[in-house]
């Protein structure tokens, strides 16, 4: 396994990883690289583990994926060509369900990002309360550069190479950055096809489906929406409320105009967005609605793919972004955006972390001195694959629920992966993030502690 900082990513000043943690790297074979992104997250679930006592056992299990899957395809182009791609697939633990989690259709997508959010998957299903392990997967592929008819052949592709590590009982991907539900119709239909004599109902080997083809009412707003029940749950602590609230969003796609659309729905107030191209301001209030539908407009529409010249807002530099006041900010693009000196600029009250890992350890101790309040990714992000969870359990019943339903579901498992992050901080006095982490990891331990380790 090769590991890497992202070639994208700017140098960070050397944040060490928890001291408690080095001696687990090493015995699992992790480089100590600060920068790297695996070696964060499972760093930050290391010092959970400390704090908590966790068994050194469960550890070292939890510091590794159990399985890393690559695999290379070829593709035929529209004009007749080959290109050769790269796909991947982690399965990082299945002790509480089968693998879960979605697929990263992006340019610069490595081995370790993948292995990171995996592992993050599994925290995140455990804290939240549903039967699922955690696993990702992705391929290294601009899907803005491709036809539909490319993409079509790639993914299609792809799940070929995969289909004998995937299924409804053993791992189920999703959509994530840059795939949709288009795409998960086809790898449900190639799926099926490849398994006619397989399960009850082979659709159920992926989440976040077209309604008309198995999907969930509620799942392409899923994680905005879970973004804005944790923050309901979570602001009346910092004796704040949605319709007393400014806020910003970065990153504008399915979770930052969905959280967005819905806080701006509970009467709070956006005014900054920044995404790829560029930041926008708007001290009278952006309206995220109308934000989305020029978002989506078409390049020969007049779209630019991204926030870039909405009319309604004045266009000002990421330093301006960064540095506005407001009190919620919602980081919902790739991971390590907030780094030391992004912390240094902002200049809200919380932090709602939309997007997986936004917030590197050196930048989250910038925020804590500066008594800045971070709802961890895995607790905040945690709505997508919640009514994930509720759209496979509709595959498997052979029903459909409705919104309200599953917005009411959704709810409540969000308030409870609330409460266990609340009860876990109150009892050992810790940060929300080394908080969340213990309460995803007392479910996991109590599984394996009635489980243990075969043979
Ligand atoms: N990609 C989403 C996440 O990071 C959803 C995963 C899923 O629904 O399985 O949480």
């Amino acid at each position: 396994m090769t590991t890497m900082t992202r070639p994208d990513q700017k140098a960070a000043a050397p944040a060490p990883a928890p001291a408690t943690s080095n001696h687990i790297f090493r015995e699992v074979g992790l480089p100590e690289d600060p920068n790297n992104l695996y070696s964060q997250t499972v760093g930050s679930m290391l010092h959970g583990a400390e704090v908590m006592g966790l068994p050194h056992y469960l550890r070292l299990i939890l510091a590794q994926p159990k399985n890393e899957i690559m695999v290379h395809f070829p593709v035929k182009m529209d004009d007749g060509s080959f290109r050769l791609f790269k796909g991947y697939r982690v399965q990082h633990n299945n002790a509480l369900g089968p693998y879960k989690g979605g697929l990263r259709f992006h340019h610069d997508v490595h081995l370790d990002d993948v292995k990171s959010l995996a592992f993050l998957m599994t925290m995140k299903c455990s804290l939240v309360g549903v039967p699922y392990g955690g696993g990702k997967g992705g391929i290294k592929v601009d899907p803005r550069k491709h036809s539909a008819t490319e993409m079509e052949r790639i993914v299609r592709r792809f799940t070929t190479a995969i289909a004998h590590q995937i299924g409804p009982d053993y791992d189920i991907p999703a959509p994530d950055v840059g795939s949709n539900s288009q795409h998960m119709a086809w790898i449900a239909d190639t799926y099926t096809f490849l398994s006619e004599i397989g399960g009850s109902n082979p659709t159920a080997t992926v989440t976040g489906k077209p309604i008309e083809y198995g999907g969930s009412l509620g799942r392409e707003k899923a994680t905005g929406q879970g973004v804005v029940d944790t923050l309901c749950e979570m602001l009346p602590e910092l004796k704040l409320e949605p319709k007393q609230c400014t806020f910003s969003v970065l990153g504008f796609g399915n979770v930052g105009s969905w959280s967005g659309k819905i806080f701006q729905d509970k009467g709070a107030k956006l005014v900054t967005v920044g995404d790829h191209t560029g930041f926008i301001k708007n001290d009278k209030g952006i309206d995220a609605h109308d934000l989305a539908v020029y978002v989506n407009k078409p390049k020969s529409e007049g779209g630019t793919g991204g926030i870039a010249g909405y009319p309604k807002a004045e266009k000002i530099t990421k330093e301006e972004f960064y540095k506005h006041k407001v009190e919620v900010f919602i980081p919902a693009a790739l991971e390590q955006m907030i780094q030391e000196p992004e912390a240094e600029m902002l200049n809200c009250k919380v932090v709602a972390e939309g997007a997986n890992a936004p917030t590197t350890p050196a930048g989250e101790r910038v925020l804590q001195r500066r008594g800045i309040e971070v709802l961890p990714a895995i607790l905040c992000n945690a709505g997508g694959v919640t009514v994930s969870y509720f759209e496979w359990v509709q595959n498997k019943t052979f029903k459909s629920w409705d919104l309200e339903r599953v917005d009411g579901e959704l709810k409540k498992h969000m308030i409870a992966a609330a409460g266990r992050t609340r009860d876990a901080r109150r009892k050992y006095k810790c940060d929300l993030r080394t908080a969340a982490y213990i309460g995803a990891l007392e479910r996991l331990q109590k599984a394996y502690e009635v489980r243990g380790i075969f043979p």
